[in-house]
């Protein structure tokens, strides 16, 4: 898992977070945008790892890219997270050429 991600040109700090904190909080994953800090349940399946993150990811863009003027309520920002990071994962699993085109492109 990366240490740091980048999302609208702000520095994500990636940490793990205790199974017990996450279980209390009854999450897998939190993206705490006033400390630009993503906590990810340890323990998990690496695939379970990778969607969590591109999840917490995601709720770091709604913020930075503009959809936040779209004024949607919690729950509307939960599912369009949720759709786009099951959309994502599965075209970057399934189209390998796809993301080594984009990584060299977009260099
Ligand atoms: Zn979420």
């Amino acid at each position: 898992m990366p240490a740091t991600v980048v999302v609208g040109g702000l520095v994500y700090e990636v940490v793990k977070w205790s199974k017990a904190d996450a279980e209390k909080a009854e999450a897998w994953g939190q993206c705490h945008k006033d400390d630009l800090r993503i906590t990810i349940k340890e323990g998990l399946h690496i695939q379970q790892e990778a969607r969590v993150l591109l999840h917490e990811v995601m709720h770091a863009a709604h913020m930075s890219g503009g959809v936040r003027e779209l004024d949607v309520t919690a729950d509307a920002e939960e599912r369009l997270v949720d759709v786009l990071t099951f959309q994502i994962t599965a075209i970057i699993r399934h189209n390998p050429a796809l993301v080594a085109y984009l990584q060299a492109a977009l260099r």
